[in-house]
Order: C-alpha cells, then sequence, then structure tokens
C-alpha cells in the first residue's frame, strides 16, 4: 500500500480507471470520492469507490493523496474549498490535460505543508463518465508529472511509485513545454478531427447517410476522436489557447504547401512528404504506444451490436 487514504475528486474515465488499478494493485488503503451529481457519486460507490462524501472538502479530510479528476476549468474552485481542509503533509496531484492554466488556478491555494505535484496522463478514451474506466488504462502509457522547482523529493517518490504500480511510465517536464508538446501531439489533433467531421455535417451534397455507410478509416476514425467530451476538450482550448494557437498556424502553413503541390502535379514533394510521415507512425509503433496490427487490430467486419 502506497497511500492510506485517497481523495478522488471527480469521478469520471480517468479517476474511476485509477480507483480500478489501484484497487487491482492494492495500492491505496481507503478511496473516498466526489463528484458533483448524486447520480455519479452512487455509481461510484457501486463500482469502485469504499466511500462518497457530500461535498470535496468532506473527501479530502485525512487523506494523504487528494487527485483532482475534474475538468481543467473547474480546478481552480475545487482548490480553493479543499484547501482549509487539507491534512499537513498530503499531496495534491491533478490529471488535468492542460498544466500552466491549472498550476495557476491551484498552487495559490495549497497551503504551506500540503505538496503540490501537477500531472497529465497520456491515457484517455472517447468515453466519459464512472462508468468508463477500466484497471488497465494507464497500463504502458506516459504520465507526465510538472513538479516546481524544489519539491519535497520523498512527495514526488512515493507519488511516482504509484503511477508507476498503475503501469504508467513517469516522466517529468517544466509546465510550459509540457502545454507545447501536447498541443502538438493530442489538441491540435483533436480540432482537426472535430474540423473534418463538422466538414462532412456541412456538406450537404453528401448526405449523412452517406457518410456514415461509406466511412472508411479516415474519416471513421476523425468521428472517435471528435466523440470526446465536450465540457473536457472546451477547457483545453480555452487554456492552452497560446500553443495551440502557435500549432495550428505551423499547421495551416504546412496545409497551403500542400495544397499547392496537389494544384500544381507535384508528386515528387507530396510522396516525400508521406514518406516522413509514415516514419513517425513506425517510431511510434517501435515505442509500443500503439499496435502494428493493421487497421489498429480492428476485426475485419464491425462487430454485431451488443
Ligand atoms: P469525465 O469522465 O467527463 O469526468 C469528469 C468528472 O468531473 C465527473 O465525475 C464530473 O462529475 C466531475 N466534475 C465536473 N465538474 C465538477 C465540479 N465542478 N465539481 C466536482 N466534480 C466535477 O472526465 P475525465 O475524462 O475523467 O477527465 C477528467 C480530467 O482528466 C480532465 O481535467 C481532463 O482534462 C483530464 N484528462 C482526460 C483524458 C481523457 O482522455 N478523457 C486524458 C487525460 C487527462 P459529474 O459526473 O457529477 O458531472
Amino acid at each position: 500500500m502506497i497511500y492510506k487514504r485517497v481523495a478522488l475528486i471527480g469521478l469520471g474515465l480517468i479517476a474511476s480507471s485509477m480507483a480500478h488499478a489501484m484497487r487491482a494493485q492494492g495500492l491505496a488503503g481507503e478511496i473516498v470520492g466526489y463528484a458533483k451529481s448524486p447520480e455519479t457519486r452512487a455509481v461510484a460507490k457501486e463500482l469502485f469507490c469504499d466511500r462518497v462524501t457530500a461535498t470535496a472538502a468532506e473527501a479530502v479530510t485525512g487523506a494523504d493523496l487528494v487527485v483532482l479528476a475534474v475538468p481543467v476549468g473547474a480546478m481552480g474552485a475545487i482548490a480553493e474549498e479543499i484547501a482549509p481542509h487539507l491534512a499537513p503533509g498530503a499531496t495534491v496531484t491533478d490529471v488535468g490535460s492542460v498544466k500552466q492554466s491549472v498550476v495557476d488556478a491551484v498552487a495559490p491555494h495549497i497551503p504551506a505543508g500540503v505538496h503540490f505535484i501537477p500531472g497529465h496522463p497520456l491515457a484517455g478514451t472517447e468515453y466519459s463518465g464512472p462508468r468508463s474506466g477500466f484497471a488497465t488504462l494507464f497500463q504502458n502509457r506516459w504520465w507526465l508529472l510538472t513538479p516546481a522547482p524544489g519539491v519535497d523529493g520523498a512527495a514526488l517518490d512515493r507519488l511516482r511509485s504509484l503511477l508507476t504500480g498503475m503501469g504508467a511510465n513517469v516522466d517529468e517536464m517544466d509546465v510550459e513545454h509540457h502545454d507545447l508538446v501536447l498541443a502538438v501531439v493530442s489538441h491540435t489533433p483533436h480540432l482537426i478531427a472535430y474540423t473534418m467531421v463538422g466538414v462532412a455535417d456541412h456538406m450537404r451534397r453528401v448526405s449523412s447517410q452517406e457518410v456514415i455507410k461509406y466511412s472508411a478509416s479516415g474519416f471513421r476514425d476523425f468521428t472517435r476522436i471528435a466523440a470526446s467530451d465536450p465540457t473536457m476538450w472546451r477547457d483545453v482550448f480555452l487554456t492552452n489557447k497560446d500553443a495551440v494557437l502557435d500549432i495550428l498556424g505551423r499547421f495551416a502553413e504546412e496545409l497551403f504547401v500542400l495544397q499547392r503541390a496537389i494544384r500544381m502535379g507535384d508528386g515528387e514533394h507530396l510522396h516525400a512528404y508521406f514518406t516522413r510521415t509514415r516514419a513517425i507512425r513506425r517510431g511510434i509503433i517501435e515505442a509500443g504506444q500503439d499496435t502494428a496490427a493493421p487497421d489498429f487490430g480492428r476485426a475485419a467486419t464491425p462487430p454485431k451490436e451488443a
């Protein structure tokens, strides 16, 4: 056991997956949960929390680890509410997809003697809510920590042990660098997927029937990403604004170059470009971050509905 009492604030995909993983590995003595709605709290109590509470303040009382697992825009108000109730020596971490805005919103509320170690698991699915979690979500996935310089070494080591115990690989990164990297690998690709699905939706010439009927892997994969939780992703774009706008600007420039190559019939340019991008996919597979099976290992025919 690494922590005697873990308080999960927010009980959706990430928190429920943490609870299942902690239970499976015996990493926490007691798991206490709080979420906004009584319905979510009831499901959490049934599926993965030892106890749920009616307020966030009650949940964190006596906890040696507090995990903020709410949408990024909700972190500051929660931190303000729980601050007077945090136990001396406790660690507070979060799982928010953006780090600078969370640090700005949460750090000012953390009392002396409590260790704040911001974090972000690079793992997820397009599903949300307390029923969507599973114990292996973090297996062989990166979990980035962005501790402030001078954070307590023992508290950091203890949190790292919990995360590796859940199967994650842990890395540390500067807050600003984290937000730029994530704008490249996650946030901007999500925006592009949302846009492409939006384009298909607006093209009345292609009836929605056809879009669904003929959706081949390219469009189908965009729709999976574009099905992600609207609240979470609204907050990501509102809070990682500068880095996303920087990467989108670069994306638009590249798109114009490819558009010109297509217009000019410059096959050589297109072929060289696609050869470079294919090598990146190979690198991801070699790093163990995705399957090498064709079409992500999907069955050749879609599974029948259960
Ligand atoms: P989720 O499944 O949508 O769950 C969000 C949870 O937060 C729900 O239990 C919700 O409660 C609760 N909540 C929302 N506002 C709240 C408030 N003001 N006070 C208390 N509880 C509140 O979300 P998730 O996917 O687990 O994401 C949680 C965090 O993890 C986000 O910061 C996100 O950026 C980050 N993250 C997500 C992914 C991903 O792929 N999903 C990956 C990495 C990191 P109710 O059910 O009662 O509304």
